[in-house]
């Protein structure tokens, strides 16, 4: 194990993150690399517990007392194997995971838990710089081909283990780059884009196939991809936007967070946005409606444009005494604060929006707002009550809507193929039904699936279903495992 006794000597340290009036000139990712050997000292803090709880804290199941251990031991190559046989992007999670496992690590019960993230990050980015994470294409082919649908993190991780397990594989994108909401959603400051270009350059150098702009059930005729594969991969996402349906609505300055995000990450990128209308915060007082990941992104990118204020409310109190505060909605979630608050930004909770408010030429001009308190209907059950007299217009020329996603698009490819639907109008395709849909040979993974969730889940996901099409595509016995041998 590591240092037995380093949780004794060492408190937990973070990398430093770079001054907020310099980062917000920029869209670089706002951490310094974490040197090397306080990588090794944070990891000796590691207790190698009998019961490590962080596993199952992990959606991926991560071997991280091992991984610490090997990092202690300063051998790099083992550490990343450790971590690589659960974990296809270490580079994707080490940045932006919320890291559940943190929150099960059992030091963290009187003292800050281990920095696993950050750990997770450092041995990625020393295998990439030591040349350990090289191409590792199947040594031979099944002679089956899977078509995956969507390149985000559930799409990538089905198609990097598929393709592993000797299965012709070919992403289907309809955007123009790889990488679903790691490029178009989550801003740079985040994660930077060659992050997600390395791993795509090693992914085809194993053999995986991307075809971009090919919107399946769009442009790519999606019956005629199943017929063509052996067996197909639904990764789509989560899309359809939770919209707030108040009076004014229609006033002009109002967009989807999406909306937005995307065209910064694009512009970012380089991309001609000539005959796109531009959504810029610059000068603007800014109000994000959402308090969550999404809504932070706002945020930071609202800030970085160079907005005059920035204002994020959330709908949520605080949970009332009685309930229980991890239930519905995830409580910490609203309340956690990420790097972008720092650099500058109002939060309210418990904000209520009652009406956009426009001016003569139809532009947004403020938000008329109430705040709220938890109270009981006639039947006893929880619900929101306005507080009188708290009613107040916000200013402001760009709002974002950061309410969440309700559900994958259904036009298009889920009703060409006629998937059929779970409650909540996500591709029902069940862990215990083996990812399978209603059509056969068809499966699915990721938000498209499980509705809007986190990076590391869409991973797991994408690995899980890997193996139930590989099962499927052999007839029997998957040949891959949820740890993989080297
Ligand atoms: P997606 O990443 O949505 O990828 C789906 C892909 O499928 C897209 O590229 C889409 O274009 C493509 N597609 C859809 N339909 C078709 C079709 N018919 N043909 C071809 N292609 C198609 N999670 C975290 O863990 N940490 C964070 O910090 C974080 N920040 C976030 C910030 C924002 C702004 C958002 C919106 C989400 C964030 N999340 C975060 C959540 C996380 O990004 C998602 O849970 C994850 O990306 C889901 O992966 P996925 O592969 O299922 O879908």
């Amino acid at each position: 194990m590591a240092d037995p006794n380093g949780f004794l000597k060492h408190t937990r340290e973070l990398p430093a993150k770079r001054p907020v009036e310099i980062r917000k000139t920029d869209w670089q990712e706002l951490y310094e690399p974490m040197p090397e050997e306080k990588t090794i000292t944070q990891a000796s803090r590691c207790m190698d517990c009998g019961v490590p709880f962080c596993h199952s804290g992990c959606p991926l199941g991560n071997i991280i007392p091992e991984f610490n251990d090997a990092v202690y031991e300063q051998d790099w190559r083992e550490a990343f194997e450790i971590l690589s046989s659960t974990n296809n992007f270490p580079e994707f999670t080490g940045r932006i995971c919320p890291a559940p496992c943190e929150s099960a690590c059992v030091l963290g019960i009187n003292q800050p838990p281990v920095a696993i993230e950050f750990i997770e990050k450092s041995i990625a980015e020393e295998a990439f710089q030591r040349g350990y994470a090289r191409p590792n294409p199947p040594a031979s082919r099944t002679g089956k081909s899977v078509a995956v649908i969507g390149s985000g993190p559930a799409g990538l991780a089905a198609a990097a283990q598929l393709n592993k397990a000797g299965h012709t594989v070919t992403v289907y994108e309809r955007n123009s780059r790889i990488g679903g909401l790691l490029r178009y959603g989550i801003p740079d400051f985040k994660l930077e884009k060659w992050v997600i270009d390395r791993r795509i350059e090693l992914m085809e150098a194993e053999g995986v196939k991307f075809r971009t702009n090919a919107n399946v059930g769009g442009n790519v005729d999606a019956k005629q991809l199943v017929r063509e594969n052996h067996a197909v991969v639904l990764a789509g996402g989560s899309t359809i936007p939770r919209d707030i349906p108040s009076q004014g609505r229609e006033a002009q300055g109002i967009h989807f967070a999406m909306e937005f995000l995307e065209q910064n990450n694009k512009r970012v990128a380089g991309d001609d946005l000539s005959d796109t209308f531009e959504i810029h915060a610059r000068d603007k007082d800014v109000l994000v409606i959402g308090g969550g990941d999404t809504g932070a992104d706002c945020v930071g990118t609202s800030n970085r444009h160079g907005a005059r204020s920035v204002t994020q409310i959330e709908i949520m109190p605080m949970p009332p005494a009685d309930r229980d505060p991890d239930s519905w909605p995830n409580w910490p979630m609203i309340l956690r604060t990420s790097t972008s608050h720092e650099e500058g930004c109002e939060r309210e909770w418990a904000v209520l929006t009652e009406e956009f408010l426009k001016d003569e030429e139809g532009k947004l001009r403020a938000v008329r707002t109430v705040n709220i308190r938890w109270g009981r209907d006639q039947t006893g059950r929880n619900t929101f009550v306005k507080i009188p007299g708290t009613e107040r217009e916000l200013p402001c020329q760009l709002l974002l809507i950061a309410a969440g996603f309700l559900h994958p698009q259904h036009e298009g490819l889920l009703n060409t193929l006629g998937v059929g639907l779970d409650a909540r109008k996500n591709v029902a395709a069940s862990p215990e039904h083996n990812y399978q849909t209603s059509v056969p040979k068809v499966f699915a993974a990721g938000d498209m699936r499980r509705g809007q969730s986190l990076v590391v889940w869409a991973i797991a996901e994408g690995r899980e279903c890997a193996r139930s099409v590989d099962a499927f595509l052999r007839g029997g016995e998957s040949v891959l495992e949820s740890r993989d041998e080297g």
